[in-house]
């Protein structure tokens, strides 16, 4: 039988009536997954990014999911205040069907990490700069079976294998050397 284990569920309450677009959320995340960090700023590296309905004046930021090698089977509609959105329009994942959530130069899916960094920060970045408070950080506790550590990783070698049939064996290791070196050197400034 499997063992439970505590975790910390960490979780960004978005409250859209607040939001009014400024994009601030977009610059804090691209700007804090640069590397080096904050060296550059592009929302296109966003892990956020706000969608818009012009006629309204509606923003909805949407968070950056599990990217996921094939497109939905079947879509969903959403229509809000008598509008329809596209019908990717609010989805979370990284996937063939569309640019969003992918590295602009690479093409590599992104997903947010919830700015996991070392020294941890107090809130993810987003939420410190959402100066509007439409994004509010949240953590609980909850008891889970070990094995969804098991997933996480089978999570990340699906990752690296989808980088390794793109990129080839050679290229990654080389980039995750040079990775583990500019690390280190943040990690002994
Ligand atoms: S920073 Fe806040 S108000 Fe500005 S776009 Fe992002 S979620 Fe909306
Ligand atoms: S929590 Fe961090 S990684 Fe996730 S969208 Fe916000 S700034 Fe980006």
């Amino acid at each position: 039988m499997s063992e439970k284990k505590k975790k910390i569920v960490k979780s960004i309450k978005v409250d859209v009536d607040k939001c009014n677009g400024c994009r601030a959320c977009e610059v804090a995340c691209s700007a804090f997954h640069a590397s080096p960090k904050y060296s550059s700023n592009n929302p296109g590296r966003s892990r956020v990014r706000v969608i818009h309905e012009p006629l309204k004046n509606i923003f909805v930021p949407v968070f950056a999911g599990e990217y996921t090698e094939a497109e939905c089977a079947g879509r969903d509609k959403y229509v809000i205040d008598g509008k329809e959105y596209d019908e990717c329009a609010f989805c979370r994942a990284s996937c063939p069907s569309r640019d969003l959530f992918k590295e602009p130069d690479s093409g590599l899916p992104l997903k947010c990490d919830m700015c996991e960094s070392e020294p941890p920060l107090e809130e993810p970045l987003c939420v410190q700069w959402c100066l509007a408070d439409a994004l509010t950080y949240e953590e609980r506790e909850e008891e889970v079976e070990e094995e969804e550590e098991e997933e996480q990783m089978e999570d990340i070698e699906l990752g690296l294998e989808s980088l390794v049939d793109k990129y080839g064996f050679d290229k990654i290791v080389d980039a995750v050397a040079r990775l583990a070196e500019s690390k280190k050197g943040e990690i002994s400034k």
